[in-house]
């Protein structure tokens, strides 16, 4: 790993130049942060079960025909992805009233909204990823008028898709995170999804008890953070279910 060339380093992952032009390696960390990284643990595992998590998110969506910078996973905490120029927008999708929409608006957590909505954060830490109006996104140039409505149409099956998906396994999906980079073409660029899609950019809660399965934990101190995620990753069917002591890494870590 040493040898590589780093391009880049996250509060989660790490980019390291791929052995291919157009290529990266995406390292995913055990590191968690929160609150523009004024919090910060490291999780045990985290890394790998997010890897994991992400790797099956991008191949299923694949399948279904959003296209992804997901290449493939070479080992239990690196993908191999397609290189992208990130547009600087973290775009998120909710369901259910929860975090920063309910602070912001009053409205109680765990309310379900009229409809799904889409909104755009500016992708800087600095300045606490400001919430955006679509005119700030076209004024300042951050992304074309096509490329945003390609944003939301994309936004919007992942959603589906992903609310059928965890409802199938117990989970209600109340609100994700997700990024987007333009991925050179012949005759100019696509807008592809990138990033990752995990439960540290979800909500996720189990659909019986409301227990929250996703980084709300660390963020809240709610503790048995890495086995609630290990849970996504059991129900998901991407883990072996096993009695032992969780998060039962050993599983993960084994199989590649
Ligand atoms: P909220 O705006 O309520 O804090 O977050 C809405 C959703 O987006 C949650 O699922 C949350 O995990 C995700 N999210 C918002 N900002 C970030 C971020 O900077 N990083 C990650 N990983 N997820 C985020």
């Amino acid at each position: 790993m040493s040898r590589r060339k780093q391009i880049y380093e996250g509060k989660a992952k790490i980019l390291y130049e791929g052995p291919e032009p157009g290529t990266l390696i995406q390292y995913f960390k055990d590191d968690a942060t929160a609150f523009n990284a004024q919090k910060k643990a490291t999780l045990d595992g985290k890394g790998v079960l997010n890897n994991r998590i992400s790797e099956y998110m991008m191949l299923r969506l694949g399948e279904i025909g959003i296209p992804t910078h997901f290449i493939k996973r070479v080992n239990m905490r690196e993908q191999l992805i397609k290189k992208v120029e990130i547009i600087p927008l973290e775009v998120i999708c909710r369901n259910v009233a929860a975090g920063t929409m309910s602070k912001r608006l009053g409205i109680e957590e765990g309310e379900k909204l009229p409809r799904s909505i889409v909104e755009f954060c500016l992708k800087r830490d600095d300045l606490g990823d400001p919430l955006l109006a679509e005119e700030h996104i076209h004024a300042f140039g951050w992304a074309t008028q096509d490329e945003l409505d390609e944003i939301i149409g994309m936004t919007l099956r992942i959603n589906d898709f992903m609310l059928g998906l965890f409802a199938g396994i117990g989970i209600r999906l109340i609100d994700f995170k997700i990024e987007f980079g333009r991925l050179a073409t012949p005759d100019g660029h696509q807008v592809v999804l990138a990033d990752e899609i995990s439960p540290d950019s979800c909500r996720l809660w189990d659909s019986e008890t409301d227990k929250k399965l996703d980084k709300d934990r660390f963020r809240r101190d709610l503790g048995d953070v890495t086995e609630a995620y290990n849970e996504v990753a059991m129900r998901l069917g991407i883990i072996k279910p096993n009695p032992g002591t969780p998060p039962n890494l050993s599983v993960v870590t084994g199989d590649k």
